[in-house]
């Protein structure tokens, strides 16, 4: 599962292209069988048909013709009600089976003017084929001959469908989710400030800050089972295992189910940990909006860890060597994160050395667009 944007809409995976695989053949062997001893025409309503028609042309798998027409109905995410002009049809269809093949049928306006056009072709049979249908909106008393999947009134995109001209290249299906947080990845390499900045968007976005090293932290000073569990690979600089610390972030998320969102600081730090934190988000409807990245080269961060050391009574912010340990789980473990938000256009590098307050400046520019 996975969440995608498009302008400035979130979408999640819906359908498979496995299962739109699997109607595709369904729908291309029934119309095999109803037109066996002729060559259909299969005629494709541009655009959202175009990956439809291809697929099932080659699913269909005998002679056949295959051509397309024009007749846009969809502007952003609603019908509108209105078709809007019919381009392409040149040859004649005089005893012909055509079969007309639709991405998706919701209020039944476009089908409705599809037989209007057809009925003075004289065709010898006129069939519909519909990838997707709507039944719940379906207004019309027209009939469908082959319907690949019945989906909920759900605003969808891909496999040739789109939202304002994206979506149509997507191999899935995707619907549009109502994201009402926003949650936000603070990331960096330990001492380049994220505890530091996030004290203060905390307060300026209303968001809850969640940094995974202050709860350890936490449940260490009270000798928790979870304190005295993590102890012994904090004390070293090493990573806590991930089914620890991803069972612990969980539980802090649901602490605070009615927040705005999220700034989460040290968290994710493993590929694992970022992939079951979006499955998790995901399971509500939400999403990580961006990855934002505090730049900082490695000398200066170890010279503001010793520093901090003097004070913060950390035991991992003393000792050079483990200092070097925990830059050294960073470069192996957690750095690579960057590419896994890169890959979803997520992630937002920001120049994190200066002072606080122009860093703060420089991430609140990162925020503003998030
Ligand atoms: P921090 O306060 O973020 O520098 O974290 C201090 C230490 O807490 C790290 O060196 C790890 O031992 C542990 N820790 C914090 N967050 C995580 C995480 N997401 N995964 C594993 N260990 C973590």
């Amino acid at each position: 599962m996975s969440t995608i944007k498009l302008h400035d809409k979130y979408f999640k995976t819906f359908i498979s292209a496995a299962k739109i695989d699997q109607a595709v053949h369904k729908i291309a062997a029934l119309v095999k069988k109803d037109c066996k001893g002729e060559i259909p025409v299969f005629i494709g309503i541009l655009n959202g048909s175009f990956m439809f028609a291809a697929d099932f042309a080659r699913a269909y798998n005998a002679d056949c013709e295959v051509s397309f027409v024009k007749l846009a109905s969809y502007e952003g995410t609603g019908s509108t009600g209105k078709v809007k002009e019919l381009v392409g049809l040149s040859q004649s269809l005089e005893g012909r089976i055509v079969v007309i093949l639709e991405d998706i049928i919701d209020t039944g306006n476009t089908l409705e003017e599809i037989f209007e056009i057809f009925r003075n072709q004289k065709v010898k049979q006129l069939k519909i084929a519909s990838l997707f249908f709507k039944p719940d909106v379906f207004r019309k008393g027209l009939p469908i001959d082959y319907i690949g999947i019945s989906i909920p009134d759900k605003f969808i995109v891909g496999y040739g469908l789109d939202y304002n001209g994206l979506g149509r290249n997507l191999a899935d299906i995707y619907q549009l989710t109502t994201q009402k947080m926003t949650n936000i990845v603070l990331f960096g390499p330990p001492g380049a400030g994220k505890g530091t900045q996030a004290d203060v968007l905390k307060e300026k976005y209303n968001l809850i800050h969640i940094s995974t090293g202050d709860v350890f932290r936490y449940n260490i000073k009270n000798e928790t089972k979870l304190g005295t569990l993590a102890k012994s690979f904090m004390d070293k600089g090493d990573l806590v295992p991930d089914a620890v610390t991803i069972d612990m972030l969980k539980a802090e998320v649901d602490k605070n189910a009615d927040a705005n969102g999220f700034i989460f600081d040290g968290f994710p730090r493993t590929e694992s940990q970022a992939k079951a934190l979006d499955e998790f988000l995901q399971e509500k409807g939400e999403a990580i909006n961006g990855m934002v990245a505090l730049e900082v080269p490695e000398d200066l961060l170890v010279t503001r860890l010793l520093k901090r050391g003097e004070t913060s009574g950390r035991p991992d912010d003393q000792d050079e060597s483990k200092i070097r340990n925990r830059f050294n789980e960073y470069e192996t473990k957690t750095a690579i994160l960057k590419h896994y938000y890169e890959d979803q256009n997520k992630y937002y590098g920001v120049n994190g050395v200066g002072s606080i307050e122009e860093i703060t400046e420089r991430l609140s520019a990162v925020f503003d667009k998030l």
